[in-house]
């Protein structure tokens, strides 16, 4: 070994010259001998000479006293075991050193075998189990055959230990490193995150790379950097190949192709996640990455994979879901969003303006929708050319655009005066003229969804108006109450006289082609034989608080009418309920439900609550509180309108869900430029949180066979057939399963 001949006194320089010329402890054994005795270092040395045990190679430090010995132990923490002279400079020096690794120096890992010259000198017993000494031989028992049979029996039990402390750290770090991770949703935080734990979990500093194969809408593949630390952090979000090193370029791009982890010399590149949704993370690691730390980095990723997939389809989903694919400008989510999100800094006065062209549909119908679509892109064009830089734009609907900036910039005059010119549209130029809606958000109340409706509120302000093409919002525009009240006082009444009718609308399994339940719908029918819709009705009721009332009823009626279904042969079939906030914050909500479930003596099971995003985000503590105890009771939930509120990933994980129902917005834009992948995400992600998915709004053959290939369960919809009452449902069922009727199991 390295030690070459006489021992010197006791210095720093020697200690440091020791520890300098150390290999790494992965296939070395580090022993220290300590003994005042030089002739005790030789014959050691001479008995280990070029020795493998265990199959590693042994490497010697020399100490001659208690003294010099801490000082290498402080410098050398995975030393293995430690051949100790009992009698040094004092009768217990030996014994002295064996109390400072143990207390001071906290070493417990290290092997200890002591040797005397004196055999008078045994240390008690008592001390030979407190100090975890693992031999004690006379220095005459130290025969070569002896010492290497001792040395054999402590590397082993050293190695166990190590093995077991180490495992231990490593799923405390794994736990604590995951569950941060888990409640990341940008990516680029969990990329970080992702690199910094696993420079961590192998005592690395922070630095490295995350990258994925990327499908830009409609383009080709591009791999990108997910997220980037240490040296790399201006990588961050950018292309691959903007990363110098092309080895490393290289390495990134095998790891991604070949789907598998890369231990190479000194870097390891980790393949993450599975395919559409898989990353590789990059880390320099300047030398091998031992078995040990591999089975720790493996579990690791294992753990946060699936919180990766999710993360990455959520990615997508919200930059395809909060953006127009016509235009690429924001949508109306995300003008919600950022309507939601706006303040006021000192001095500025920040306006929401909604734009309606005027008679686009003429000009779509008359010209045809190329020549639509044309003009919107230009419209879209100019008013980022004119507003762009310190406004927000968005395009709200079919021929609606939204602005957000300050009311120096944004004012009816400059945006009028931006439709002085024509557009170009196809090879026409078409002059056209907008009427403006805009409000001070100051004025406009806190929520992003209700300063839109103020917005809107001035916007069909100014289109009735016959002399101006703009108007801003004034709070005394809101006073249709007089209306509203009329409505809630109609609605009262009718419930009490028991006018309002629960529908059933069917649903179906996509595979069986089977009913498989209904979702019941609320009808209001008046005397003229039409019906006020729900969604005039429904916000009215929420309003007022009327909707606690009108659901118990709604309960009710369902739960008598699945026992009668039941008594008259009729399937089981299960019904989904829709459910408003104020019904969770009534005290009586569940125990009212018990109620019905008793009356009617129907299975909980065949009740489904539907609850919206935006219900569970309002109050999200007493809805989760809820609907666990619904989940006792063994009802199952279901979330409504899926797509379309702005769940977060952290909450729905939690959340006791059954189904998912993709919201009907989704299911119609399938043709869409991007709405495919917005579909698919939403399906993807419903599985990934282990949910049925059932897709709403079903009106085509088409999206039926789009929504069944990508996995979805079930579907709803006109294609099948509307709500209706609970008569014609039961001869709905009937037919179908009447093969002599002549009806086919499915359109
Ligand atoms: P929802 O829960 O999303 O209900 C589905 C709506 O989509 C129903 O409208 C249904 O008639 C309609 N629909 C189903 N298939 C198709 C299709 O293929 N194409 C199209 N265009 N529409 C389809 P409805 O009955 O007008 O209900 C509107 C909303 O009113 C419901 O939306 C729900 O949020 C609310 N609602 C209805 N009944 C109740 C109730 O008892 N309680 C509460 N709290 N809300 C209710
Ligand atoms: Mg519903
Ligand atoms: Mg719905």
């Amino acid at each position: 070994m390295e030690y070459s001949g006489q021992i010197s006194a006791n210095t720093q320089s020697n200690v440091n010259k020791q520890i300098s010329r150390a290999g790494h402890p992965q296939d070395t054994w580090y022993v220290l001998i300590v003994d005042d005795d030089i002739e005790v270092h030789d014959v050691t040395r001479l008995s280990l000479h070029n020795i493998r045990l265990l199959g590693r190679r042994v490497k010697l430090f020399h100490a001659m006293s208690g003294a010099e010995a801490k000082g290498i132990l402080q410098q050398e923490p995975g030393m293995a075991v430690v051949l100790l002279d009992v009698v040094m400079e004092q009768p217990d020096a030996g014994l002295r050193l064996v109390q400072t690794i143990r207390d001071e120096l906290r070493m417990q890992e290290v092997r200890i075998i002591l040797r005397t010259g004196q055999p008078g000198y045994a240390p008690e017993e008592k001390v030979i189990h407190d100090y975890d000494i693992n031999d004690y031989k006379t220095k005459q028992d130290l025969t070569h055959t002896h010492l290497i049979t001792s040395m054999v029996a402590c590397l082993r039990s050293y190695q166990q230990i190590k093995t077991i402390n180490q495992n231990r750290a490593g799923l405390q770090k794994i736990i604590a490193a995951s569950s941060n991770l888990l409640e990341i949703q940008s990516i680029q935080a969990f990329s970080d995150g992702v690199i910094t734990q696993i420079a961590s979990l192998l005592g690395l500093s922070a630095e490295g790379l995350m990258c994925a194969v990327l499908q830009d809408q409609g383009n080709d593949a591009a791999t990108r950097i997910l997220g980037a630390a240490g040296q790399y952090a201006d990588l961050n979000q950018q292309s691959l190949d903007l990363l110098e090193d092309s080895h490393r370029r290289t390495v990134i791009r095998r790891c991604l192709d070949e789907q598998q982890h890369l231990y190479l010399a000194d870097e390891t590149v980790l393949y993450i996640g599975k395919e559409p949704h898989a990353a590789a993370i990059y880390l320099h690691t300047s030398r091998p990455i031992e078995e040990s730390d591999r089975e720790l980095i493996e579990l690791f990723l294992k753990n946060i994979s699936i919180a990766y997939q999710n993360v990455s389809l959520f990615q997508k989903l919200s930059a395809t879901a909060f953006a127009d694919p016509l235009t690429r400008l924001a949508n109306r989510n995300e003008f919600i969003r950022l309507l939601h999100e706006t303040r006021f800094p000192d001095g500025a006065n920040p306006v929401v303006v909604l734009l309606d062209l005027k008679h686009f549909s003429e000009i779509n119908d008359g010209l045809g929708q190329d020549v639509g679509d044309d003009l919107l892109r230009a419209v879209a064009r100019r008013l980022q050319l004119t507003f762009g830089q310190d406004t927000a734009i968005a395009r709200i609907d079919a021929d609606v655009f939204g602005l957000i900036g300050d009311e120096t910039i944004l004012n009816p005059l400059s945006i009028l005066a931006s439709f002085d010119t024509p557009f170009e549209s196809g090879d026409q130029q078409l002059l056209i003229s907008a009427t403006l809606g805009i409000g001070q958000l100051e004025l406009m109340g806190e929520a992003g969804l209700t300063r839109l409706k103020r917005a809107y509120i001035a916007l069909n302000a100014a289109k009735r108006s016959l002399l101006s093409n703009y108007a801003y919002y004034v709070p005394k525009m809101e006073e249709d109450t007089e209306q509203r009240l009329l409505i809630s006082r109609a609605l009262r009444d009718a419930l009490a006289r028991r006018q309002l009718q629960v529908w059933y609308q069917p649903q179906f399994d996509l595979s069986s082609r089977e009913v498989t339940g209904v979702e019941a719908l609320l009808r209001w029918p008046q005397n003229d034989g039409d019906f006020i819709p729900p969604s005039v009705f429904i916000p009215i009721a929420e309003h007022s608080g009327l909707i606690v009332d009108i659901g118990f009823w709604v309960i009710d009626q369902v739960c008598s009418d699945l026992a009668e279904l039941s008594s008259e042969g009729f399937p089981n079939l299960r019904s989904a309920i829709n459910i408003s906030m104020q019904q969770f914050r009534s005290p009586s909500f569940i125990s009212g439900i018990m109620q019905s479930l008793s009356n009617s003596k129907i299975d909980a099971a065949r009740i489904e609550l539907e609850i919206t995003e935006s219900v569970l985000m309002d109050e999200p503590e007493v809805v989760i509180k809820a609907l666990r105890q619904l989940k006792q009771l063994g009802i199952t939930i279901s979330i409504d309108d899926f797509g379309t509120g702005f769940s977060s990933l952290s909450y729905l994980r939690h959340l006791p869900l059954d189904r998912m129902k993709v919201d009907r917005s989704f299911v119609r834009d399938i043709n869409q430029p991007g709405g495919h992948v917005i579909i698919e995400s939403i399906l993807s992600l419903g599985h990934q949180l282990g949910l049925r998915t059932i897709a709403e709004g079903i009106e085509t053959a088409e999206q039926e066979t789009f929504v069944r290939k990508h996995g979805c369960h079930e579907g709803q919809g006109y294609l099948y057939a509307q709500a209706m009452p609970l008569e014609a449902l039961k001869r709905f069922i009937e037919q179908r399963r009447t093969p002599l009727s002549g009806a086919a199991p499915l359109p």
